[in-house]
């Protein structure tokens, strides 16, 4: 799927969860409890379209359920929001959503929207790991935050071995 296009759903028709023998139970995907939870992220894992499905996701902020192998908790850490999918400072970076690199490999970028119209920009998130690239003005600006306080912290390192 393009960056630019996230209202294209071809991929849909590929989802395992939309097999029969699946569709039966897609409440997992919705469900708080653990187990179910976990069947539904293994069936995630050899689905066909799991790339398209957690970029689709991401782009179009679903912070419920389970989309791409990422749980509700996890989709909300990418894109740095609350539970009202409000913008929030939190606790723990974003990480890769696809491959679960750590934050460092993760660059954030302002990139041309073709055809943009009143938008002629928007911001992306790419893992340098395993090339997923997502979406997000929220979850840019948390990877730049990390990427602030890592300078930050390496100045002061810097600045105590010039003192000693
Ligand atoms: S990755 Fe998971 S939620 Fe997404 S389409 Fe595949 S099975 Fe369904
Ligand atoms: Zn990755």
């Amino acid at each position: 799927m393009s960056l630019d296009n996230t209202d294209d759903r071809d991929w849909m028709n590929e989802s395992s969860c939309a097999k029969p023998e699946y569709r039966q139970e897609i409440e997992i995907f919705f469900s708080s409890k653990y187990e179910d939870r976990h069947k539904a992220k293994n069936i995630c894992y050899s689905c066909p379209v799991r790339k398209d499905c957690l970029k689709w996701g991401l782009e179009n902020k679903q912070i419920w359920g389970i989309w791409g192998g990422r749980d509700e908790d996890e989709m909300r850490r990418t894109l740095s929001v609350n539970v009202d999918g409000a913008e929030v400072r939190r606790s723990r970076f974003p990480i890769c959503p696809y491959c679960s690199a750590n934050t460092k490999y993760l660059k954030a970028s302002i990139v041309d929207k073709p055809g943009g119209g009143r938008w002629t920009t928007m911001r992306i998130v790419e893992c340098l790991e395993c090339n997923f690239k997502w979406r997000s003005r929220t979850s840019a600006n948390a990877v730049n935050a990390f990427h602030a306080l890592a300078q930050e912290k390496a100045a002061k390192k810097k600045a105590k071995k010039t003192k000693a």
